[in-house]
Order: structure tokens, then C-alpha cells, then sequence
């Protein structure tokens, strides 16, 4: 069942979304080399709690992170650690907040220092994805609409979705119905209705789309260590159109003209 959420526990959920932000925009000034993932890790969670909130990833399931920071050929669900930042890397931040029991999930990647042309490619696809995605959060659309424009953007740049892992509803809970594949054909799928509240989550790998599991039964890696990318925008269904409740104003890549 798709739980729908009024104007007033939407607009709670941006209270979640405006922290999250302030929370990926403070990693983005630690984003160097030499940073350790768990550095980012810690200092997200400190500010996370001065604000009153959670971080929803910590304890999930047993991860014992507040952020996912996912480098290079990892995809997501990587657990903060020792792992020092790169001059050259890519690193794939997730972040979920929950404030007055309201979640909010929201991921980017970020160049540390110069990173190369395909690399540079894979964000700026990856992040275009998503804003083309965003514009067919619509009432009246379904939900194929905003996976297929996922991936005919994505594959038209010549790079893979990853099939395994999927975008999903967001309220009370983390994950809610439905799931967001990231391909799909237009017109089919969930009818899309007021109130409905969405992470949808590109996930997207320079090469072949198929994954494999690292040995802490958490990271999920391109099978054939190509770069992953990963944007994610939680976004609300209303009668005015698409609202993300995780807005960020600076673009990493390029934004869409959508
Ligand atoms: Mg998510």
C-alpha cells in the first residue's frame, strides 16, 4: 500500500529534507583528499544531532554508519571507515534524516579534485537524470514515466543502470511502497497521485550494469569496477507540480534543461 502524506506532513518532511541538505552541503566543504570516509561520517552525525534529528541510516539493519560514502566503482551502501579520499576519486554520499519521526533520503557524488572526462561524464549524466526524472513526478504520470526517462538519458550517454537496486517510497518509514525502478516504459506502472512522497535514486555505472557484493555483506560494487554514480532526490507528488524536499542549489555536474 502507498501511504499518502497531506500538505502538512509534507511540508514536515522538508523540515527533514532542510537539514539533510545543510548536512550534504557541510560534507561538500570536507569533500578532499586525505579526508577519511569516516570523517564524514562523524562530522554528519554531529550535526545531524545538533539539530535535533537522526540519522536514519545509523542501526538500520545494523549498519552502524550515519551516511553511506560509496568510492569509485562502489555503488552505494558503503560503510564509513578508514578509507582516505583520493585526488581523482568520485565518493557517493547518502544521507537519510529523520526529524519528528519524518524521514528524508537524499545522495550525490562528488569529484575529489580533478577527476577524468569519463568520470566527469558519469556525474554530470547521472545528476541530469535525476532533474529529468523530477519533471514527470506529476499527477496523472506513472511511475514508468519517471524511470524510462532515467534510462533513456543514462543509455543515450552510452552508460548501464543498475537493475538490482531500486528508488522506493519515503514517509514514516525509510522504505516505503512502491519501489522505483531506475528503467521502465512510459505509461505504465503506479498512476502517480497527490501526496505521494518519492526517493528516486539513479544508480548508474560507466560500464557493464551488473553488480557484486563486498565482503562486509554491505557494499555493493560494479561487477567489472566500473565508476558508479549515484544522485538521489526525495520528492513530493502535489497538485502544483514536482516539489523536492531535498533541494540543493549547487549542481556537482550539469543540470538538465528540462
Ligand atoms: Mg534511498
Amino acid at each position: 500500500m502507498i501511504i499518502k502524506k497531506s500538505s502538512e506532513q509534507i511540508d514536515q518532511m522538508a523540515g527533514a529534507g532542510a537539514v539533510l541538505v545543510k548536512t550534504m552541503n557541510l560534507l561538500a566543504g570536507k569533500v578532499r583528499p586525505g579526508v577519511t570516509t569516516f570523517e564524514l561520517d562523524q562530522a554528519a552525525e554531529r550535526f545531524i544531532r545538533s539539530q535535533g534529528c537522526e540519522p536514519a541510516f545509523k542501526g538500520y539493519r545494523g549498519f552502524p554508519g550515519s551516511i553511506c560514502a560509496s568510492p569509485n566503482s562502489m555503488i552505494v551502501h558503503g560503510i564509513p571507515g578508514p578509507y582516505q579520499l583520493e585526488r581523482g576519486d568520485i565518493i557517493s554520499i547518502d544521507i537519510g534524516v529523520v526529524r519528528d519521526g519524518w524521514v528524508a533520503d537524499a545522495a550525490r557524488t562528488f569529484p575529489v579534485g580533478p577527476i577524468t572526462p569519463i568520470a566527469r561524464k558519469l556525474l554530470t549524466v547521472t545528476e541530469e537524470s535525476l532533474h529529468l526524472a523530477v519533471q514527470q513526478v506529476r499527477v496523472g504520470n506513472r511511475l514508468g514515466d519517471v524511470s524510462h526517462a532515467i534510462q533513456q538519458h543514462v543509455e543515450a550517454a552510452g552508460f548501464s543502470i543498475v537493475r538490482n537496486l531500486v528508488g522506493h517510497g519515503v514517509g514514516r518509514s525509510m522504505h516505503e511502497e512502491p519501489q522505483i525502478p531506475n528503467y521502465g516504459n512510459p505509461g505504465t506502472g503506479v498512476l502517480l497521485e497527490e501526496g505521494m512522497v518519492l526517493a528516486v535514486e539513479p544508480m548508474v555505472n560507466a560500464g557493464r550494469h551488473t553488480v557484486r557484493m563486498g565482503d562486509d555483506h554491505w557494499a555493493i560494487y560494479s561487477e567489472d569496477g566500473s565508476l558508479a554514480a549515484h544522485f538521489e532526490f526525495t520528492i513530493a507528488v502535489t497538485a502544483d507540480g514536482p516539489r523536492i524536499l531535498t533541494p540543493w542549489h549547487e549542481a556537482s555536474g550539469g543540470r538538465a534543461a528540462a
